[in-house]
């Protein structure tokens, strides 16, 4: 069935899907359509049952279907589901990101694209400059500035990475590989008076998982504090999901050093579309109606999705993430035994509680080290677990999401699939129906 809904779904939608990495491209075959999730476990519409390694590519801290997020949900939900006038939950919400996160005070809005997008608006509202750095492999959501590929030469400005985005978008926006301190200190030192800010994924997560090396997010920090920028972390992906106080709780508290803004979705949803940004007092307080610089939202901070947050966030005690920490001990261990055994190239990387396997046989730092993945073991490797019953992110460059529902029935079940998905891998596999 499946293959029907999918056939329906191309009829009336672009590829089928509403997020194009959901098509199966990257490892051919059809998408399976979910009926229902609970726990660690997803249904599809003919009824095969998988250990879910989405998590809904990062929100499902919890697993799915937690019964208390339910509760929560319900109960808001029974109250009205929006207002566009304010609430207590989004109050809450904030409070609880405040007290764990490195930011005075946040506005929601409904997505990590609409937190990114308006976190560089305030970042240039604030400093009054256009320019914007941001690295090779780091995805900040789908905002036209940030849909920018490097030019031809090192430490250029940025080309449109998709038709649609005008050069004029990218033309104010520098793209640097990861890793790259010389490259970073020569654009501060060449347009250092004319940079409004540089993002960063926390970690990157969206090329795969590559930690930062020690001190490279200190470095960020001190070299745009001393040029007059912005150091804007986004921690979409790494917030309250690497650790309890997501990236910045692995480096930033460690090392002393804070980011101007942080950009947050995913897990402070709860599974629903809330997503914020947020920051120093003195740059947000630049945001309307404190400040001149205009951003809103119809649904913003709406009070059924800040309900699931602030119950996830709430829920998201130190043994939630030890428990993710375990899991994915066991994970990653069985993960490069098998592999390892089946001889077939292979790095997994980890940051705090999230990791990746790459099929590569070097150590990957920036974009182009993940680039040189063998996508087609991959593809083959994917097919084998997700016949095992096992579905991981249908792409190479992602990170494989545990959640704390993930019991040792369901770890077992990914360790069961790993020895036939690394042979396959091994083979190579081939067409995929
Ligand atoms: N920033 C990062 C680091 C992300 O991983 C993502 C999405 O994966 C985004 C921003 C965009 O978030 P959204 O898909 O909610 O627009």
């Amino acid at each position: 069935m499946s293959r029907a809904w999918f056939d329906r779904a191309r009829a009336v939608t672009p590829g089928g899907v509403n997020s194009p990495v959901r098509a199966f491209d990257a490892v051919g075959g059809t998408p399976r359509f979910i009926r229902s999730a609970r726990g660690a476990w997803l249904t599809d519409v003919d009824g095969y049952e998988y250990v879910d390694l989405i998590g809904s590519w990062g929100p499902m801290l919890l697993g799915h279907a937690h019964p208390d997020v339910l509760a929560a949900v319900a109960e808001a939900a029974a109250r009205g589901t929006s207002y566009g006038a304010p609430t207590t939950p989004e109050v809450e919400l904030a409070e609880e990101i405040v007290a764990r996160a490195p930011v005075d005070r946040v506005r929601f809005v409904s997505s990590g694209t609409e937190a990114t997008m308006s976190a560089i608006r305030l970042a240039r509202g604030f400093t009054g400059r256009d320019l914007v750095v941001k690295f090779a492999g780091c995805y900040h959501g789908h905002v036209d500035a940030l849909l920018a590929s490097a030019g031809s030469g090192l430490a250029t400005f940025g080309v449109p990475g998709t038709p649609g985005v005008p050069d004029a978008s990218t033309a104010l926006t520098l793209v640097l590989p990861y890793h790259d301190r010389a490259a970073v200190e020569k654009v501060f030192v060449e347009h250092g008076d004319r940079i409004a800010c540089l993002i960063t994924e926390a970690a990157p997560g969206n090329m795969g998982v590559i930690p930062p090396e020690p001190g490279f997010n200190a470095f960020l920090a001190e070299t745009c504090a001393r040029h007059g920028a912005l150091f804007v972390s986004d921690e979409v992906m790494t917030g309250f999901r690497a650790s309890a106080r997501g990236q910045w709780g692995l480096d930033g508290a460690v090392e002393g050093w804070r980011p101007d803004l942080v950009t947050f979705g995913k897990v402070i949803g709860g599974g629903f579309p809330a997503a914020a940004f947020g920051g120093r007092a003195d740059v947000m307080s630049r945001l309307a109606p404190e400040g001149p610089v205009y951003q809103a939202g119809t649904l913003s901070g709406n009070p059924v999705a800040t309900t699931a947050g602030l119950t996830t966030l709430r829920l998201a005690t130190d043994d939630v993430y030890a428990h993710l920490a375990a899991a994915g001990d066991t994970v990653k261990a069985a993960v490069t035994e098998s592999l390892t055994a089946a001889g077939v190239p292979h790095v997994v990387q980890s940051n705090g509680t999230m990791f990746s396997v790459f099929f590569t046989d070097r150590p990957v730092r920036d974009f182009d080290d993940a680039s040189g993945q063998d996508v087609s073991a991959f593809a083959a490797f994917f097919h084998a677990m997700l016949d095992a019953g096992v579905h991981l992110p249908p792409s190479a460059y992602e990170a494989w999401f545990l959640s704390a529902a993930h019991d040792d029935r369901a770890v077992q079940t990914v360790l069961d699939a790993l020895p036939a998905a690394a042979r396959a891998a091994a083979a190579n596999g081939g067409a995929h129906e």
